[in-house]
């Protein structure tokens, strides 16, 4: 029997979302992207002009507002949709602007809290492959198969631009760099719920493999 909730932690363009989306398809599970969340919350901090360094009102904003996430609505190379209060989002969140700022909103306590929330509640659902940074030590700490899925930075931020460069958009492989530099950073030392691997989690380093190369592990574990 499969695991029933499997959850993947890892850094930024580690290739989670690339696993965590062809695992939940080979198994019929749901695709929960818990990144898409926290910038979304920080996309309507940055819409509303709400400053990220206020956390009061960040906490608020993430307590308050709807995310969902829906079955594509276009052809354009997107997985889902993300909106907010009807507006299609789902290529705003990517934008540098959130980039640069989400490590940062993710980080308070009160956002986590009202997210991790929500991620818990539709996680404990079962038949599903989760993604973040703390699924397997804080989201879904019973989950029954956890992979910390790694790579270096210098890679990540090839993959990243690659992927930026292919929708047509204009890329800095330095600049992207230094964002994931920055994100790991961030991500890694905050108080709560740091980027970390789960003492149970099965480490896969994703340097020199295809993503078809971790999936057919990923697949084997599943066994
Ligand atoms: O995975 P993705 O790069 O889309 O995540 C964006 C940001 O959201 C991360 O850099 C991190 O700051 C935050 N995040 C988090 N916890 C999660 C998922 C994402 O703190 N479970």
């Amino acid at each position: 029997m499969p695991p029933k909730m499997i959850a993947i932690d890892g850094p930024a363009a580690s290739g989670k979302t690339t696993l965590g989306r062809r695992l939940a398809d080979y198994l019929g599970y749901l695709f929960v992207d818990t990144g898409v969340m926290y910038r979304a919350v920080t996309w309507a901090a940055l819409q509303r002009g709400i400053d990220i360094h206020d956390e009061a009102r960040l906490t608020a904003l993430a307590e308050e507002v709807q995310i969902d996430i829906l079955p594509p609505s276009q052809n354009d190379g997107r997985f889902y949709d993300v909106r907010m209060d009807h507006q299609d989002i789902t290529w705003e969140i990517r934008n540098p602007q959130v980039e640069a700022a989400v490590s940062i909103v993710s980080a308070y306590p009160g956002v986590r809290r009202a997210l991790t929330a929500q991620q818990r509640r539709i996680g404990l659902r079962g038949r599903v492959v989760m993604v973040g940074r703390d699924i397997g030590t804080v989201v879904l700490p019973e989950a029954d198969l956890k992979i910390y899925l790694d790579a270096s930075p210098e890679e990540r931020a090839r993959r990243r631009f690659a992927e930026l460069q292919a929708r047509g958009e204009a890329a800095d492989y330095g600049a992207i760099l230094q964002n994931v530099r920055e994100r790991d950073q961030i991500d890694s030392t905050r108080q709560v719920a740091p980027l970390q691997a789960a003492p149970d989690a099965i480490h896969i380093d994703s340097d020199g493999l295809t993503a078809e190369e971790v999936f057919e592990r990923v697949r084997e574990l599943c066994r």
